[in-house]
């Protein structure tokens, strides 16, 4: 239980309803900020505007998956209004106030070091990452069959990287009976390709290999699909580019040269935001209480 825990959790789409409906259900406390234009209610939740919150009380700052921008201004899909996680706000904190959000950048590995707070990365963790692969993947599905004309059994396919999203793409593709080829660059990741029954392609490589393929899914993220490589693609090949924005193609070389090529970011949250929350809801959940269990003991 999280009786009593006060938290401020600022903007964010359907998955943090997840999130507020597991930690109100815990009895935490919740300033939901960002939130005024959502329906319903959640008791032990009230909405609130930033200016009016009291931080100085705050256990927990959650935030949207993706953090911040390079400004400090966080997506409220449930506001117009614009809101910023400032310095000055994480200032007012307690020193024991730890936030959380999947993923990081500058702007807030500056504020938090400056103020001297601590920050949970959820998705740099293996289970969420691993867990969070699965609506990942089941979003790649379709956009591949929303964006081609032939069946996925039959294609031919590569998947570029063998993280915990290419391991789990690469898998499911080839379930699904698409010849499906993975390049990598690490000689544990090239024998688990073969032992996956996969064709494995060392990523230098990558020009030569791409002459036949339907579907390329890069889960890189650095310029891997480079001009070089889209043009040796078949000028039907659709690529489909995972990797945190900006991505890991030369979009504008794809466009030019006419093979369709798309960034998709946040499938998750698009085609199962009710899982993709539990996911997280779970893990911060779990967090929560073993965050409190250390403090308890610290004041003994
Ligand atoms: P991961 O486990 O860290 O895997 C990343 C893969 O990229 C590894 O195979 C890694 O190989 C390789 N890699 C990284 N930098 C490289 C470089 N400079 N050159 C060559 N290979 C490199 O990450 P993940 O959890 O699978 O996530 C992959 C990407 O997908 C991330 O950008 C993540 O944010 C994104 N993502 C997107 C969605 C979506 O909905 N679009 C959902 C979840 C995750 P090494 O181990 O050899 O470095």
């Amino acid at each position: 239980m999280l009786t009593g825990v006060k938290i401020a959790v600022i903007g964010g789409d359907a998955r943090q309803l997840e999130i507020v409906r597991k930690l109100t259900e815990q009895h935490a406390l919740l300033s939901l900020i960002g939130f005024e234009q959502l329906d319903h209610a959640f008791t032990g939740a009230t909405k609130e505007k930033i200016e009016g919150v009291d931080f100085s009380k705050m256990d927990a700052i959650i935030l949207p998956v993706k953090g911040t921008n390079l400004d400090g201004q966080v997506d409220t899909i449930f506001s117009n209004e614009e809101v910023f996680l400032t310095e000055e706000l994480l200032q007012k904190t307690p020193a024991h106030c730890i936030v959380y959000s999947g993923i990081t950048n500058s702007y807030l590995d500056s504020i938090i070091s400056k103020t001297n707070r601590s920050l949970v990365q959820l998705f740099n963790r293996d289970d969420v990452a691993i867990l969070n692969s699965i609506p990942t993947v089941e979003g790649t599905i379709m956009m591949a069959i929303q964006h081609t004309d032939t069946t996925i059994h039959g294609s031919k396919l590569i998947v570029l990287g063998l993280g915990r999203v290419g391991m789990s793409v690469a898998r499911t593709f080839h379930a699904l009976g698409a010849k499906v080829k993975v390049a990598a660059n690490q000689s544990d990741h090239i024998a688990r390709i073969i032992e996956m029954g996969l064709i494995p392609v060392q990523l230098e490589d990558l020009e030569k290999t791409v002459g036949d393929i339907d579907i390329c899914i890069n889960t890189i993220p650095h310029l891997v699909v480079t001009s070089n490589v889209i043009e040796k693609m078949p000028l039907h090949t659709l690529i489909i580019d995972l990797a945190s924005k900006p991505g890991g193609t030369d979009f504008p070389y794809a466009e030019k040269r006419g093979v369709k090529a798309l960034l998709a970011p946040s499938l998750p949250g698009i085609v199962a935001p009710k899982t993709a929350g539990n996911i997280l809801a779970d893990v911060l959940s779990q967090l929560l209480q073993e965050g409190l269990q250390k403090g308890k003991e610290q004041s003994k």
